[in-house]
């Protein structure tokens, strides 16, 4: 797949359904031993009629077992392929994060995607002691391993204020993860990570009653949501009421 190109795209949410039609009617022109080459990404709108009958026209033409058909099932079998390659990747990076401890992990639309630590969900996302609360705690003991909730790269590592040390990862669609009150960090800005590599240990740093991991998503536009329904979304669920043991910011 093109460098780049969005999951979204893979699965088909910006291709408009008529585009095998787009490329029936461009590469019906051209001769067949050229059709097996790739089919261009930015292959414009079809004219409404000509694609049909041109399509028609060059198999009656041809006459040597390949039609225009052939065209749109090369570009379908190609892209079917890569989403194949990207789907037997992730699940390679899912096995991996499973075997080295992630507790929860799952694969959402070709992509790999685990629960970020082991622990008591101890206070969830929302208005808290008169304040917003903008994550979820999940409390164990200092040095529990924290993973990458799916791949990424680093942008924050280090101190930070009230977390007393985190980590933030941008992950490809733009949204962020964000590690809260580590008590060490594992990884440098700018670094690339994987679904369920450890990336940190839970700590007990900055404003916070006891060791747990504070954890955020923030949208690709930067709001701070409710991370259960977002996780709940991609198959991990966290059980328990929220509100049994140590937590704070
Ligand atoms: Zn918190």
């Amino acid at each position: 797949m093109a460098a780049g190109q969005s999951l979204a795209s893979l699965w088909g949410a910006s291709h408009p359904v008529d585009e095998p039609y787009a490329n029936l009617s461009t590469n019906a022109m051209i001769p067949v031993s050229t059709t097996t080459e790739a089919v261009p990404d930015d292959v414009g709108p079809a004219p409404a009629q000509p694609a049909i009958g041109a399509s028609r026209l060059r198999t009656a033409q041809a006459g040597d077992g390949l039609d225009a058909g052939e065209d749109v099932d090369v570009a379908n079998l190609t892209k079917a392929v890569d989403i194949g390659a990207r789907i037997a990747q992730q699940a390679g990076v899912l096995r991996q994060a499973l075997a080295a401890g992630a507790p929860q992990g799952v694969l959402f639309q070709g992509a790999a995607y685990v629960l970020p630590t082991t622990g008591r969900f101890t206070s969830g996302f929302g208005a808290r002691w008169g304040v917003t609360h903008y994550g979820i705690d999940l409390a164990n003991s200092i040095g529990t391993p924290i993973y990458a909730v799916t791949d990424g790269v680093v942008t924050e590592s280090g101190p930070a204020s009230g977390f007393g040390m985190w980590v933030v990862l941008q992950h490809p669609d733009g949204s962020h993860s964000v590690y809260g009150h580590i008590n060490r960090s594992l990884v440098k800005v700018g670094e690339k990570v994987t679904a369920g590599e450890k990336i940190a240990e839970m700590g007990n740093r900055g404003q916070s009653t006891g060791p747990h991991l504070h954890f955020e998503i923030w949208t690709p536009s930067g709001a701070k949501i409710n991370p259960l329904p977002w996780l709940a979304a991609r198959g991990i669920v966290i059980g328990g009421t929220g509100d049994d043991g140590p937590s704070h910011d």
